[in-house]
């Protein structure tokens, strides 16, 4: 019996042509995905890499990005999350359990904070916070139950840099799971999974249990698409992620992905850029006397200088990596009037949050209500964070300076 139209247009002969090439591959989108046979569809595994069995899972297209977000940050399983911060959700939901211990860096993306205290809390998991630039505050605040240490390097909004090759080993010596928020590094600044670069297997490799990286922000580079990642070495934290990972639902769209695909070439320039931009608006801010303080790992009195300069400079980069973000605390006889006035004025600093895009970005910040205790490294004042864009440093540089004009 010839099938109706209907059945014809729905079986349709088309096949993707072989031996075609281009700069960017195909986006795969899918919820079905067919199987030989009804054999195939028992043994298949879910988490298997290497064949596909639902559209939640993956599709060669984001299979792809996973591959090359391990190349770039060492790791050797990655999964993809609706945002950063669902990553970060998932690594805590995957790992803990009641009656767990979690330490957080009291720098630590704020976002974080607030689902520890709140959800991780009422699900019976007890978050602490520890000074990220005092290794031994870290360790006083380790308990026998604690499961699972956040580390941000550098700190959101204030940027200190952490001794993370000492607080790697610390936990490791206590056999306490590690995350990193990689945002910052982005991959570029220093390797994760490899603290002491012995990328030749020269000696122990020595890294981080895991990385989340907010590709919201570099990776994707146009301030346009929601994503975050979480990346392993190890086969049986993978499985473990995954799974929740699945049991969650946890998925992204594969016009997202492309887009992310599409950036990840540029992303080191841009990196670059913003990072050289950055230090020019740290150097020209250091020099002003409205501002109490500049907070930028590249400067050598910022907290952390030692251990950035540690661990994101080398031989062949002797500049070193630091990212795109600044953070100026503003003398306080300058009323909060007056420094909202100032970020108002600013032309090319447009006002909104993330980072990491085309255009240069300014929110304000309160120490006072982000951190536990304000720490003695820190000015006291009103805290400005200038995110850097792709412009040119002397057009950010004279913006900041009118707008300074304005509040004197
Ligand atoms: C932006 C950001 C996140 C969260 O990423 P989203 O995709 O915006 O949810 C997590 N950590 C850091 C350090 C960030 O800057």
């Amino acid at each position: 019996m010839k099938p109706d139209r209907s059945t014809r247009l729905i079986h349709h002969p088309y096949q993707p042509p072989d031996g075609f090439g281009a700069p960017q591959p195909a986006v795969h989108k899918a919820s079905t995905i067919f199987f030989p046979n009804i054999a195939a569809t028992r043994s298949r595994d879910a988490l298997d890499r290497g064949n596909y069995t639902y559209g939640t899972h993956g599709t060669p297209t984001s299979y792809l990005l996973e591959q090359r977000l391990c190349a770039l940050e060492g790791g050797k399983h990655a999964m993809l999350a609706p945002s950063g911060l669902a990553a970060i959700a998932c690594v805590n939901l995957a790992l803990l359990n009641p009656g767990d211990h979690v330490l957080l860096p009291d720098n630590v993306y704020g976002p974080n904070k607030a689902l520890a205290l709140a959800d991780l809390q009422r699900f019976g998991i007890q978050p602490a916070f520890y000074e990220a630039t005092d290794t031994s505050d870290l360790a006083a605040k380790i308990t026998p139950a604690t499961k699972l240490v956040w580390l941000e390097a550098a700190g959101s909004g204030t940027l200190e840099f952490p001794d993370l090759i000492e607080q790697v080993k610390l936990c490791r010596s206590k056999g306490i799971l590690t995350a990193l928020d990689n945002t910052w590094g982005a991959g570029l600044a220093f390797a994760p999974f490899d603290l002491l670069r012995t990328g030749d297997g020269s000696a122990e490799a020595l890294g981080v249990d895991m990385t989340v990286h907010a590709l919201t922000k570099y990776p994707s580079g146009g301030g346009h698409v929601l994503m975050g990642s979480i990346m392993t070495r190890s086969d049986a934290l993978f499985e473990k992620l995954a799974t929740f990972h699945m049991h969650f639902g946890l998925c992204v769209g594969m016009n997202d992905v492309e887009a992310i695909l599409a950036g990840l070439p540029s992303m080191e320039l841009r990196y670059r850029k913003a990072d050289k931009n950055a230090r020019a608006i740290a150097q020209w801010a250091a020099q002003q006397a409205q501002f109490v303080q500049v907070l930028h790992p590249s400067l050598p009195d910022a907290p952390g200088h030692a251990a950035w300069k540690k661990h994101c400079c080398t031989p062949e980069r002797p500049e070193g990596a630091a990212a795109g973000i600044v953070s100026i605390i503003v003398d306080d006889r300058f009323s909060q009037a007056q420094v909202d006035a100032f970020c108002d004025s600013l032309q090319w600093f447009k006002i909104g949050y993330s980072w990491g895009g085309p255009m240069s970005l300014v929110v304000t910040s309160s120490i006072a209500a982000t951190r536990s205790t304000w720490p003695a490294h820190l000015q006291r004042g009103k805290m400005v964070r200038l995110c850097t864009g792709l412009e040119e440093a002397a057009d950010l540089v004279a913006d900041l300076q009118q707008a300074l004009n304005k509040l004197t």
